[in-house]
């Protein structure tokens, strides 16, 4: 009989050389020669600009001076031959549009002339702006099809770079994305504008405490984390393929119970791959750091040091590119879902924030005696009520359909946003609500009871992995942050709020300042806020039951799924908001807002689709010839007059099963062919309350399906297979 034994293919295909099909570069490099090699830095420009023109461009860069149109077409001549001597034959405007993604469209250098030869050209003009025909793109409809009209505009605070394939290279501009009637239809735009609010207020508040600084910016380093499967199994799953996920699989017997991979020694295929994306993020200039197995088995983490805000989000989507890119030269496949295997941990993207000066002084740094730091206190405070006041906002911009299988899911931070401060500081704002700040706690020595083991300073808080928001030294941890999506929103957000914060505190001190001296006024100022934002500090364990209930007394919102969070998205409360700092005016918000209920409906409404498909074509035609066998072996058993009772009763559950998928999945085909309504939130509502509960149901029978076929009948490989086979 003619089985289908493709699971041990895959099982052969994975005996892949260390270095899967890749040839790297076996040579060792140094850092320091091959950084930044591929991305066009200040250095490069400044040496290769004419001096006054460098100063105009690095005043734009460096301080947000407008640009002058002028120097674009000097920029655009030393862009063009650094690229070309690199091999560079086209150029791209690379872009952010409303999929969370990037976008690019190529053009060539390349222009012919009248003698039958080309000449390599690229002006001013092509680098400022460039006009794709963007209709396909998400607008949320801010623009109608018939307008196609889009226009990309060079972004000079973020370094081109450039993007190698064996038979090319092209050179990628960063750039923003807007409709021709000037509303940003890309993630870029309100980031760069939300740094600006954050300026201002910062530059005012500065101001008040007479520190001088050209500048305030944010800065943030994103923890990235992953998972990879060798690519023979990706390919066999169309619910990876289809929707980066899996739809089916029972958890194996040994998961991660163990906690034996979390900072494991790394397996030599994936640390193979991790050198060679290290290196060509070096070599982009994208400064990655830290590398290191994660709690799942099969799932990693890769980590870069901050930057300023706007280049850190391109550098990230940078990040995601490379992963996925350099896995496939090693057979792997890189998954960004943030949980692409039930029972098992799933994928975020701390996204670790806070706010500096143009000279480096690091705004959220407590030094030594917190309490006595009047910077310090006044900034942290104003993130504290920031996030206090707009729990509603970071809870909805973070919302998917990926990141709800995680957020609330006992595993990753809990639904209801709060911050964790530490032992120190939730002392110091108690101090705070008391109205007089007396004293920092200290965190002296760590003694290990061993002479050779070197006395360690000790921290003066633990940390604490159950919360979203958590103050991790000199920053904050937004830990809720899906592992696919753009870090740019979840920024602007917090770039906005924390704008808003600081100006409001501004004002209450300013009032204050009228009458009395800064001290005192600042003490009364922070009180306040302490007092106001007290419920949203919580250091205790965020996946409780306790917590849940606690959080309600509170009065904390708890919006469990993407349908909950993203109402609060465009309330007039957050359209008032974006407004006043100039963020997003109330016809952007409204496209976003529908675009991501588009996204969660399409996404799931394909998730469905797949499960049904899959069930139909792969599930049980396998179960089928399981049986077909079993109904053989019971007929003959009978004739030769064998012992034939465990057979049947073998078949007989399997056909029960069977039975039960069979009835599942015909209810799951009868929700996909109703979407649920006209508009998008019918259709998503409906994604929501039918087609998620009639895919459970499917799934639940099919994994206890897969714990009765014959192994060799299963028709894709199983979690077994996929997360311990590299
Ligand atoms: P941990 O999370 O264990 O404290 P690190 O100190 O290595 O780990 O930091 C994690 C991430 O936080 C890194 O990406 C790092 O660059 C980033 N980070 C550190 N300091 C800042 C800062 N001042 N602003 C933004 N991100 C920062
Ligand atoms: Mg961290």
């Amino acid at each position: 009989m003619s089985k289908t034994f493709k699971r041990f293919d895959a099982l052969a295909a994975v005996k892949a050389p260390v270095n899967g099909s890749a040839k790297p570069d076996s040579k060792p490099f140094d850092i320091l020669d091959i950084f930044g090699e591929n991305a066009l830095h200040l250095t490069e420009l400044k040496a290769r600009l004419p001096k006054s023109i460098w100063k105009e461009l690095k005043k734009t860069i460096t301080e947000n001076a407008p640009l002058h149109a002028d120097i674009a077409d000097a920029v655009a001549v030393v862009m063009k031959n650094w690229a070309t001597e690199r091999g560079a034959t086209h150029y791209t405007h690379w872009f952010q549009p409303l999929t969370g993604f990037t976008a690019e469209k190529h053009d060539s250098f390349i222009t012919p002339n009248q003698g039958g030869g080309a000449v390599a050209e690229f002006s001013g003009k092509e680098l400022i702006q460039g006009e794709p025909d963007a209709s396909s793109f998400p607008s949320g409809g801010l623009r109608p099809t018939f307008e196609a009209r889009g226009y990309t505009i060079w972004d000079p605070t973020s370094p081109a770079f450039i993007v190698e394939n064996e038979n090319g290279s092209t050179l990628c501009i960063p750039t923003a994305f807007a409709s021709w009637k000037g509303e940003a239809l890309d993630l870029k735009t309100p980031l760069l504008r939300s740094t600006e609010a954050l300026n201002t207020a910062g530059m005012r508040a500065l101001e008040l405490f007479e520190v001088d600084a050209k500048r305030v910016t944010s800065t943030v380093g994103a923890e990235q984390e992953y998972f990879l499967i060798d690519k023979e199994f990706f390919y066999r799953r169309s619910d990876l393929v289809l929707s980066g996920r899996t739809l089916f699989g029972g958890v194996p017997p040994k998961g991660q119970e163990l906690d034996d991979h979390y900072f494991g020694s790394i397996q030599d295929r994936v640390l193979s791959f991790m050198l060679e994306l290290e290196k060509e993020l070096y070599r982009l200039g994208v400064p990655v750091k830290t590398r290191h197995n994660e709690v799942a088995p099969g799932q990693y983490e890769i980590a870069p040091i901050f930057e300023t805000s706007n280049v850190s989000a391109d550098h990230q989507q940078l990040m995601m590119i490379m992963l996925r890119k350099i896995a496939r030269k090693f057979d792997l496949v890189c998954l960004l879902h943030e949980k692409p295997f039930a029972g098992l941990n799933g994928s975020g993207k701390h996204t670790n924030w806070s706010v500096s000066t143009s000279d480096g002084l690091n705004l959220l740094e407590p030094g030594n005696d917190p309490h006595s730091n009047k910077l310090f206190l006044f900034f942290c405070s104003a993130v504290v009520r920031a996030v206090y006041r707009h729990q509603d906002l970071l809870r909805a911009v973070i919302a998917s359909a990926g990141n709800d299988h995680r957020l609330g899911a006992n595993e990753a931070p809990p639904a209801i946003i709060s911050i964790f401060l530490g032992e120190q500081l939730d002392d110091i704002f108690k101090q705070l609500r008391d109205g007089e700040l007396k004293s920092s706690k200290k965190g002296g020595l760590l003694g290990l009871g061993s002479p050779v083991l070197p006395p360690l300073p000790k921290h003066a808080g633990d940390r604490n992995r159950t919360s979203p928001f958590a103050f991790t030294g000199n920053k904050f941890e937004f830990r809720a942050v899906g592992s696919n999506q753009s870090i740019s929103m979840p920024v602007t957000v917090l770039n906005t709020i924390v704008a808003e914060s600081v100006d409001e505190m501004c004002d209450m001190l300013d009032k204050r300042l009228k009458s009395g001296d800064l001290e005192s006024s600042l003490l009364e100022v922070l009180t306040e806020v302490a007092k106001e934002s007290a419920p949203i500090l919580f250091s205790g364990d965020g996946y409780s039951d306790d917590w849940q209930v606690e959080a309600k007394k509170r009065g904390l919102l708890n919006l469990k799924s993407t349908m909950d969070a993203l109402p609060y998205f465009n309330s007039d409360k957050n359209v008032k908001l974006f407004e006043k700092y100039k963020v997003l005016s109330k016809a952007e918000v409204e496209a976003r807002y529908e675009i991501l209920v588009g996204q969660y409906f399409m996404g799931i409404n394909i998730e469905g689709e797949t499960t049904a498909s899959m069930v139909q074509t792969m599930i049980i035609p396998a179960t089928v010839r399981y049986l077909n066998e079993l109904a053989a072996t019971l007929d003959r058993g009978e004739k030769l007059k064998l012992t034939i009772g465990g057979t049947q009763r073998v078949a007989k559950q399997l056909s029960d099963e069977l039975d039960q998928l069979i009835e599942a999945n015909e209810k799951l085909i009868a929700q996909n062919k109703e979407l649920g309504g006209e508009t998008e939130v019918e259709k998503a509502e409906h994604m929501r309350s039918n087609i998620i509960p009639a895919m459970n149901k499917v799934r639940e029978v099919a994994d206890r399906l897969e714990k009765l076929v014959a192994d060799d009948y299963w028709p894709m490989p199983t979690y077994k297979d996929m997360l311990f086979i590299k």
